[in-house]
């Protein structure tokens, strides 16, 4: 198959990608997915009460919002079948090649080559819409391979498994597990919750939406508009904490503070309270994480894990639990994404080689080496406080940016400059270095050298503005 963009990936930035494509009036493009059905993130992760973290008003597409979001925060189904929605109305649909995984990708002089599970596609640009957390990562536990229980990662979750009445291990205290903890606790006979570090949590504000709030979101847009702005600038005010003076941060640490001592009994505050600052890891909204950990059918362990036994975990303290299922809530391959090892550019690199351990691209999306190659949520555009949607969107701007300059020049080729590349990557870490993720904790946010290759560390509207206009003089356009 011969198309001239092939998109990787059908969650927000594939969807979003082909509609601003479809704007353009590009309508040769296709859509690959591995998975079954559309939404990324919000196809593949289905754990009990797995939902946003970020208010639904903000974690949706600008141009589509939706007046009748059941919650503030929504959950999962519904923001999969929003995605899947937004994909039918814009016409993208059609573009879709689901359960179909790329394999590899070959830059061939002036075209991508990609092999995938459906036979080879041939593509003048390719995107990667591949995702920051897709890919389910699980420590290697001495003997886990000999587990004869269920044993899944929370972004896999097994619904065949009734884990009702089970001894359950859930393994790792992040953003998945703070909400599928309290989900299956009331129903498994005894939840060992095996905590490395502990998070910061604070209260949550998810609510429903009253009929009469979605009637006046339908009946005047403008004003859900208004109340998206509104959540949007509360959020960014985190950002003076977080990356401009850090040293604000314990003003938070009260408040989560005080949400654990209402909840929870001294000898639990003491193996639950974080002793890092407040952003240094992802901050947690919840509140039934706590009232979940005081449970008499729940065990926090601190220990750490020595062994897996066919039936039970034993911690290094000696200590053995008989298990008859686990749940890694243990996050995913993040600064050695995957889609790394599959890319291979201009010389024969590999995305993985050229960055050596650390990825970096010029504006989280085009790397030196890498001719017509645009990544989305690429490097350094995490976020620990907004939307990811917004950086999305950003970024869509700039890569439909670069296809005009092709298009208006009539060139073949478009490859970011290295020294373009350097300077902004240089720009970026320096910026980093005062910022609360660089306080001393640990992170799937750092790589192996506590160099973070992973968030955006300014304004969001700053990223947009560097977006908004894709600078030919950064580029060889050939
Ligand atoms: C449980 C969870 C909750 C989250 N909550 C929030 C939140 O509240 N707010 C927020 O801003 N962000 C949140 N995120 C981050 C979230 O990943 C992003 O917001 C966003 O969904 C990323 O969209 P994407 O399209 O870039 O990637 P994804 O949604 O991850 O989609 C990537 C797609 O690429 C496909 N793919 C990957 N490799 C291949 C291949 N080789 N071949 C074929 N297909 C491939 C995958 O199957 C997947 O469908 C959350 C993430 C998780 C895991």
């Amino acid at each position: 198959m011969d198309t001239t963009v092939a998109i990787i990936g059908s969650g927000f930035s594939g969807i979003g990608l082909a509609i601003r494509l479809r704007q353009e009036g590009v309508e040769d493009f296709v859509i690959l997915d591995r998975n079954e059905g559309v939404g990324g993130t919000w196809w593949a992760n289905t754990y009990p009460g797995c939902a946003c973290d970020v208010p639904s008003h903000l974690y949706s597409f600008s141009f589509a919002p939706n007046p009748d979001w059941s919650r503030t925060y929504s959950r999962q189904p519904e923001i999969r079948d929003y995605l899947a929605r937004v994909a039918d109305e814009f016409g993208v649909t059609p573009h879709l090649r689901l359960g179909c995984e790329v394999k590899a990708a070959e830059w061939r002089g002036d075209r991508w080559r990609l092999e995938t599970s459906q036979g080879p596609v041939s593509a003048h640009v390719l995107v990667s819409g591949a995702g920051p957390l897709v890919e389910p990562r699980i420590p290697d536990f001495p003997g886990l391979a000999r587990f004869e229980g269920p044993a899944f990662h929370s972004a896999r979750w097994d619904h065949s498994v009734d884990l009702r009445g089970k001894r359950v291990a859930a393994i790792g205290t992040g953003a998945s597990a703070i909400q599928f903890v309290p989900s299956i606790a009331p129903d498994v006979a005894q939840l060992h919750v095996f905590q490395r570090t502990p998070p910061w949590v604070m209260p949550h504000s998810s609510r429903p939406i009253t009929p009469w709030e979605k009637r006046v979101y339908r009946r005047f847009p403008a004003l859900q508009r208004l109340v998206r702005g509104g959540i949007y600038a509360g959020r960014e005010l985190l950002v003076l904490g977080f990356v401009k003076h850090p040293r604000a941060m314990p003003l938070l640490e009260r408040v989560s503070r005080r949400h654990m001592e209402r909840h929870l009994p001294p000898e639990l505050q003491r193996k639950a309270r974080p002793d890092y600052t407040i952003g240094c890891k992802r901050i947690l909204p919840s509140n039934g994480w706590y009232p979940a950990l005081a449970r008499d059918n729940v065990e926090l362990v601190t220990d750490v894990i020595a062994e897996v036994r066919e039936r039970s975990i034993v911690t290094a303290d000696g200590a053995e639990r008989e298990v008859d299922a686990i749940v890694f809530g243990t996050g995913f391959h993040v600064v050695d994404m995957p889609i790394g090892r599959l890319v291979r550019g201009r010389g024969g690199k590999t995305l993985e080689e050229a960055w050596n351990g650390s990825p970096r691209a010029h504006l989280g999306c085009t790397v030196p080496g890498f001719p017509n190659l645009f990544i989305l949520l690429g490097p350094n555009t995490g976020l620990g406080h907004s939307s990811m949607v917004y950086m999305i969107e950003s970024q869509l701007a700039y890569v439909v940016g670069a296809l005009r300059e092709l298009r208006s020049r009539g060139a073949r080729t478009v490859e970011v400059r290295p020294e373009a590349a350097e300077r902004f990557n240089a720009e970026v870490q320096r910026r980093l270095q005062g910022t609360v993720w660089n306080t001393g904790c640990q992170s799937w946010y750092l790589d192996g050298e506590g160099r973070n290759p992973t968030l955006w560390p300014d304004w969001t509207w700053r990223f947009r503005q560097r977006t908004a206009r894709f600078d030919p003089a950064e580029y060889v356009v050939a």
